[in-house]
């Protein structure tokens, strides 16, 4: 039975001030702390069980979470849009169960080996011990539940610094995943947080000698902040990812796998296709084929500008920035807010721009698409460079010739580039691979796995245990 509204906020209220009322002793089992300290402490605490168990116990751990996750994917869903404003149910839905069946458990980790006459080595993955996690508020608990796989599937323990404005879905995740725990015999506090996350908490997060490791999932200040601290740090950066489609592409199909990528709970994923560089022989047909799937293109500059003026606006410096109060908002209530009538059949919003339109050069988390016309392939792949701005994050491309495909892949240089399909079959739904919610793009090590969360260690026999 679906939930109103008002049902679900009550719940939410609920629930987070359950947790800041939360006895000592109940932190301990949720993990949800008054402090930092004690939030480290703790995942100190549990990492020492953790790091002394067989592989085969933590992968008991992870499905315990797995199955605690599939069990209550609306809860999560729903809580998390209720809490933000951002996203879909359903699309949330499909993420956490995306999350919760294929993000890779211990099977990830391997080993390299050598043997010879001098003995045998090994090159192990190891852990690093405890890691300090800041997340994000578009895809909230969906990053604390697959981070925490990873890590623990790696030996760590992990403290989450979660955004303010999704603490009460990142909380419940937190609490959820150290049930899931516990009810298989493990630990709890395998991950912990902070009732109240700030600035200064991650400051105590980055500065304590307990965690050698930081992972940021965020915009571009987090992860500098992350990157600065001199500790190792994986950072999780923006993007701004421009889905080129020339000539040869299949146009019918390129419009309908646009149009869900970039729709994906309302274009919060940082993978999601942001602006549309299209041949100008093939705009007017790949319009009307957006057109026909799903999207409302807006002709009128002055609405154009007045949506611009809406959604992009200047911070207390005078910054241009998205407004919070439209991230991963659903298009007809754009469309209503500028006095156009419309409803949820609209899926996304179109319209015609320059390279240099606010709306296509800013990474808006909205289901706005701006589509820019080049002369030809090359001019459009250089154009799609651009927009990228360096990010190293996502690109996407729809086309026949293969070659050009190679190039833009060299020329655009980023962790995720997909072909011929919707942006997310880059985390392994409706194409090969695993999930992740945390893409190192920053720092390189790409789509983030247990592998990514372990240090290299050497483990030497020296003149003995070769057999060959
Ligand atoms: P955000 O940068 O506003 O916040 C991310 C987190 O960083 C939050 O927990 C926030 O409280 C914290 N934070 C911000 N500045 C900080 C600082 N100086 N020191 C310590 N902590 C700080 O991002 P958001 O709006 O929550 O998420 C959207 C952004 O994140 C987009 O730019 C998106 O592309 C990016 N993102 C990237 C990935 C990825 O995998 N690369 C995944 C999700 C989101």
């Amino acid at each position: 039975m679906a939930i109103t509204e008002k049902e679900l906020q009550e719940i939410v209220r609920q629930v987070i001030s359950e947790m800041q009322g939360l006895k000592p002793a109940q932190q301990e089992e949720t993990g949800v702390f008054d402090t930092m300290e004690e939030a480290i402490a703790a995942a100190a605490r549990a990492q020492q069980e953790i790091r002394r168990m067989p592989l085969e116990f933590r992968e008991k751990i992870i499905s315990s979470i797995r199955k605690s996750t599939l069990e209550n994917l609306r809860t999560y869903a729903e809580f998390g849009v209720s809490e933000t404003g951002m996203g879909n149910v359903g699309h949330k839905i499909i993420k956490h169960q995306l999350v919760a069946e294929k993000t890779p458990g211990t099977e990830d980790l391997t080993t390299i080996a050598w043997s010879g006459d001098r003995g045998l080595t090994l090159v192990e993955q190891g852990p690093f011990g405890v890691i300090g996690a800041i997340t994000p508020c578009t895809n909230p608990s969906e990053t604390v539940i697959c981070n925490t796989i990873g890590m623990v599937a790696a030996g760590n323990t992990v403290v989450f610094n979660p955004h303010p404005a999704a603490i009460g879905v990142s909380c419940y995740a937190v609490s959820k995943i150290n049930e899931a725990s516990m009810a298989v015999g493990g630990p709890a506090n395998i991950c912990t947080t902070v009732k109240k996350p700030t600035l200064e908490t991650a400051d105590v997060m980055f500065k304590s000698p307990t965690i050698p490791l930081l992972v940021a999932t965020g915009g571009p200040g987090v992860v500098t902040a992350v990157l600065s601290t001199g500790k190792r740090g994986i950072g999780a950066g923006a993007g701004n990812p421009p889905v080129v489609v020339d000539e040869t592409a299949d146009i019918e199909n390129a419009a309908i796998s646009i149009i869900n990528g970039a729709t994906l709970d309302n274009n919060l994923p940082c993978i999601a296709e942001k602006e549309v560089v299209v041949v100008d022989s093939v705009a007017d047909h790949l319009i009307d084929a957006m057109e026909r799937n799903g999207a409302y293109k807006l002709t009128d500059p002055a609405k154009i500008q007045q949506l611009a003026e809406m959604v992009v606006i200047p911070n207390k410096k005078g910054k241009m920035q998205v407004s919070r109060d439209w991230v991963g908002r659903d298009a007809y209530k754009f469309l209503n807010a500028i006095g156009i009538d419309a409803d949820p059949s609209v899926k996304c919003i179109i319209f015609e721009a320059e390279e240099n339109h606010i709306l296509v050069q800013t990474e808006l988390m909205m289901p706005i698409l701006g589509i820019v016309r080049a002369k030809n392939a090359d001019e459009a792949m250089e154009m799609g460079v651009r927009l990228e701005h360096g990010n190293r994050h996502s690109a996407h491309m729809h086309s026949k010739n293969v070659d050009r495909l190679t190039r833009f892949g060299q020329m655009v240089d980023t962790a995720i580039f997909v072909k011929n399909g919707p942006s997310y079959a880059a985390l392994g739904y409706g194409g090969e691979g695993f999930p992740t919610f945390t893409i190192a793009s920053r720092t390189g090590e790409g789509l983030t796995s247990a592998k990514t969360f372990t240090k290299s260690r050497r483990c030497v026999m020296t003149d003995a245990l070769c057999i060959r």
